[in-house]
Parts: structure tokens; C-alpha cells; sequence
């Protein structure tokens, strides 16, 4: 550990538009973190980031969660402002949770299915192309990194991965990225980025420790993430078995 004990360990969480990207539950994601870090003794320091304000540097773990195409559109003048940040921070390896409307932003561009185009951030090689129909329904994928991933999605664009691009996981059952190659989402350096809510961390605790583990290596040495205290998951495992009973 290099500049802390345990008792003052604190690590800074990054909500990306709180008002415009955060619909279907996704504030449960920024709610899992904060509880995980807290049951442990972390301290966890929410910075919400609003268009118009300056991008808080001091990003330990950044979250942004899904949107209507309205709410994207409103947030498209700010999100060159926070694109060269952003992208040192995950090159950087800093971890990120982006879902579903945050998710396609943090690709190349979104066009919907109105013909709209709007610019994303270029960090994912991906693009996304609104379609008239929606992608809706309980959802189940399998990572080799992460196991069996359960969630929700709803969304009508299609996000295609660039060819060398790590998709998240594989579809087993539901659309993931567009219905049609069965990848869904997107694994980059420490970031990930998918179409499930549900919310998606309550329900995959090991990717809400995913990100505190490299967040803690980041900040206070590999040590810091071996030492990760564990959990009682037995609500969460009762849980997804009913979740993955569910019909789609
Ligand atoms: N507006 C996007 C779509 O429908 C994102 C939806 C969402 O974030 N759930 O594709």
C-alpha cells in the first residue's frame, strides 16, 4: 500500500450525467459500489459530472448509465469537452462501467433511427445504428473473465464491434449488441461497456469487484485488491436464479 492505511483508504467514483444517462435502475450500479467499498471500510467519494462542468481528473472508477436518444442528444455538446480526459483516463486503465445510452456514446458515433447523427467519443471501436424495432427482454451472456452475466435490456440501436474489438461476453440467450453475432458489449483495457441494466451490478457482484479491484490496484498497489475483503452474496446468488427463470 503506498499512501494509505486501511482505515483512510477512499476511492473517487465518476457518474457520468447523473440527470440525462441513468434510467431503468442504473443508479443501483453507483449504489453497489458505494455499499461494496463502504461494507469493506473504503470511503467512496461520488463526483458527479454534469455537462458545462469542468471533467473531475481525480477518477478512480467512472460509471455512466443508459438514456433515451433525447437525453444523448443533450449531452453531445459537452461530450468533446470530456473526450481527451476520458480517453487518458481508460488508456490509462483506469475501470468504467458504461451501459446501454453511455455505452454507445463512448463508441464512434450513434446514429438513430430518426437519421440523427450523433458524434460519440471514439474510446470503443464500435458504432451503433438505431433500428425501428427494440431490443427488449431479460437477458443472459457468458464472459470468460466473469461468468454467467444476467440483466435486462431495452434499446433500439444495433452497436456493431470493430473487428479487433473484445466483445464482453457471448449472448445465451436475449440480443446483446444487435440481435445478430451474439456478442454483447465491449471489454477495453479495464472498461466495460453493455446493454445490461437491471440494474446490472446488484444482480453480477463480481463486476462490481472487478472494478474496485483494479481501482484499488490503481490507487494503492496490487496488495490493496488481493486483500479484498469478501462478501455474503447469498441474497444476490437466491437472486439471479430467479432472474434467470424469467422469461424473456
Ligand atoms: N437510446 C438508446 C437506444 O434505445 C439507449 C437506450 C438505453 O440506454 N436503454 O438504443
Amino acid at each position: 500500500m503506498s499512501d494509505s492505511d486501511s482505515s483512510t483508504r477512499s476511492l473517487n467514483i465518476v457518474h457520468l450525467y447523473p440527470h440525462e444517462m441513468n434510467i431503468y435502475g442504473d443508479f443501483g450500479n453507483l449504489l453497489t459500489l458505494t455499499r461494496r467499498l463502504q461494507w469493506r471500510g473504503i470511503e467512496a467519494v461520488v463526483l458527479d459530472h454534469h455537462a458545462g462542468n469542468p471533467f473531475p481528473m481525480q477518477a478512480d472508477i467512472i460509471l455512466g448509465g443508459g438514456g433515451q436518444d433525447s437525453g444523448q442528444a443533450v449531452i453531445q455538446q459537452d461530450l468533446p469537452l470530456i473526450q481527451g480526459p476520458l480517453r487518458e483516463l481508460i488508456e490509462a486503465g483506469v475501470p468504467a462501467l458504461l451501459v446501454c445510452g453511455t455505452y454507445q456514446l463512448f463508441g464512434k458515433y450513434f446514429k438513430t433511427s430518426a437519421g440523427q447523427i450523433i458524434e460519440g467519443l471514439g474510446i470503443f471501436d464500435l458504432h451503433t445504428i438505431g433500428c425501428e424495432s427494440r431490443l427488449i427482454g431479460n437477458i443472459v451472456t457468458r464472459s470468460d473473465t466473469f461468468g454467467e452475466i444476467i440483466g435486462y435490456e431495452n434499446h433500439s440501436g444495433k452497436t456493431y464491434l470493430g473487428r479487433d474489438a473484445l466483445p464482453l461476453a457471448r449472448v445465451v440467450s436475449g440480443a446483446g449488441n444487435n440481435g445478430e453475432d451474439k456478442t454483447e458489449g465491449i471489454h477495453h483495457r479495464n472498461a466495460l461497456g453493455t446493454y445490461l441494466h437491471g440494474p446490472l451490478l446488484p444482480k453480477n457482484p463480481q463486476i462490481a469487484d472487478y472494478l474496485i479491484s483494479c481501482a484499488l490496484t490503481n490507487r494503492y498497489g496490487s496488495d490493496a485488491a488481493v486483500s479484498l475483503e469478501l462478501l455474503d452474496d447469498e441474497l444476490t446468488v437466491q437472486a439471479r436464479r430467479i432472474a434467470k427463470s424469467r422469461p424473456r
